[in-house]
Order: C-alpha cells, then structure tokens, then sequence
C-alpha cells in the first residue's frame, strides 16, 4: 500500500484542510516538550506569526534517561489544545502507548510515532485502525525499507494518512548527533507516493545546524518541514541545544519561502 509501484499518484494527507504533499511546504513546529501555558501558547503565537502552519509540542516525552524530564503527559495535551484554541494551529504531539489512544484521538489533529517506536508493530497496527494522520518518524538505525515496511504495518489496517519523517541515523559520526539522510527525500520519493519531512533538530542535534539543512532539505525535494522553537532554549526542559528561538525561526522561514518558490 505504500509502495508507489501499486500507487503512482502522490499521497497528499489533509489535516482540517492543511496539506502535507501538496504545492507548499508544510511547517511544523514547536517545542520539544510542553512545558507551561504561557510557554506554549507564545511559542504557538510566534510560530505562527512566522509562518508555520502546525504546532508540535511533547507532552510525553521518551528520554533516553529515566530521571530526565518525562513530559507533564495529559496535562501537557490540554495545554497544546489551549494553544490550539488560541492560534487556531492543528496540534501534533507523539503518542507513546497505545494506553493514551483514545485521548490522542480526541485532541491532537496528527499523532506522532517517535524514533524509538518506530518498530512498535503493536502500536502502529492500533493507529492504523484509526484515521488519525500519522507522522511516521524514521527508527534511529533503521534502512528506508525498514521505515517504509513500518508505514506499512499503519496502512495495512486501513489508515492511509501517512507522512514520513526523516530525523536522522545513527552513523559513526559524533560531531552532530545523528546524520541527517537527506538522500532518503527521493529515495522514498522513488519507492513511495507517501509525503516526506524533514526534522532537521534531532536530525543535527545542533541548533547553529538547523538552517542550512533546512534549507538543503527543501532543495531535494521534501514536502514539509519539523523543526523545535523554543523561547528560551537554555533553560529548555529538553532537548535545548537543538532549539532555535522564535526570531532565528522567523530568520529562517523568510529564506526557506524564497527557496521554495523557486522549486
Ligand atoms: C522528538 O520529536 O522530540 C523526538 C523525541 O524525536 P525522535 O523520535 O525523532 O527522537
Ligand atoms: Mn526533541
């Protein structure tokens, strides 16, 4: 189902009217995780402004330690719907478990599979009941069949609402801290019709990285972009380093709109 052999058309997934794999570039973005309403709601606010057109935010987040922040969990839901109803964003948030289903279903507009559950069949075949649009991001270590194998799983059961997310492998290389893949834009352009975006933050790890491979990801092709704001990424509860401020995103959304219109 998701292999363009049997589907030449491209995909495009509606989000309330939001396209991703349309003409435009779908920007996404917002903080890594939710953290409070003021802070939530003026990085919406800001984003927007700018020109994003979705507002990502963590509520449960899957840290590499246990003793690291874990997301305010249902409490951070109801925050990014406050800051949906007060910027009008659709709401994208990763679903961990297929405990919280139900109330993803009822509050984000798309739900996000992380890296690391990328291969959580289980999961995956629960969102793939539903209708929900997916954004399905690229395990940690696993090849594009592999990926494209995991969307299936999704499809399988019915769900046709996919995007791909390109967030980097990991590779030998230590001075970024995964290797962004930007030749998997059209490599999964060839064997699929399913939208790709690229997460260039966790995809570099280095928020000074953020803009060039942005702008480089959208020349080859991808149709939307993820990138974590964060209004003050110093004292970011996660994932700090990688956060651009709303004014370098502001920066970066006027050069991306020049390079995308001359695709
Ligand atoms: C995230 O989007 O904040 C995240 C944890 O990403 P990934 O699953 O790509 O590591
Ligand atoms: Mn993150």
């Amino acid at each position: 189902k998701a292999n363009r052999l049997f589907h030449p058309e491209d995909t495009i997934v509606n989000i309330n009217g939001n396209k991703i794999g349309d003409k435009h570039l779908g920007i996404i973005a917002g903080p890594c995780a939710v953290e409070s309403e003021e802070q939530i709601v003026e990085i919406a606010r800001k984003v927007k402004k700018s020109g994003a057109n979705f507002l990502r935010g963590g509520a449960f987040k899957p840290r590499t330690s246990p003793y690291s922040f874990q997301g305010l969990e249902l409490d951070g839901l109801k925050l990014m719907e406050i800051a949906k109803k007060e910027t009008g964003l659709p709401i994208i948030s990763e679903l961990m478990s297929i405990s919280y289903l139900d109330e993803f279903m009822n509050t984000v507009d798309v739900i996000q599979i992380g890296a690391r559950n990328m291969q959580n069949y289980d999961l995956l075949k629960q969102v793939g009941k539903t209708d929900k649009p997916v954004i399905l991001k690229r395990g940690l270590s696993s090849t594009i069949e592999e990926w494209l194998l995991s969307a299936e799983h999704i499809m399988a059961g019915g769900n046709k609402n996919i995007i791909l997310c390109e967030r980097g492998i990991r590779t030998f290389e230590t001075y970024t801290r995964n290797t962004l893949d930007l030749s998997a834009i059209p490599v999964v352009k060839k064997h699929s019709h399913l939208p790709i975006i690229v997460d260039p933050s966790h995809g570099t790890g280095s928020s000074e990285y953020v803009e060039s491979m942005s702008k480089a990801a959208v020349v080859a092709g991808c149709d939307g972009l993820m990138i974590e704001v964060h209004n003050n990424p110093q004292k970011a509860l996660s994932d700090g380093q990688q956060s651009i401020t709303p004014e370098q995103f502001d920066k970066l959304m006027k050069k991306i709109k020049i390079l995308s219109s001359l695709e």
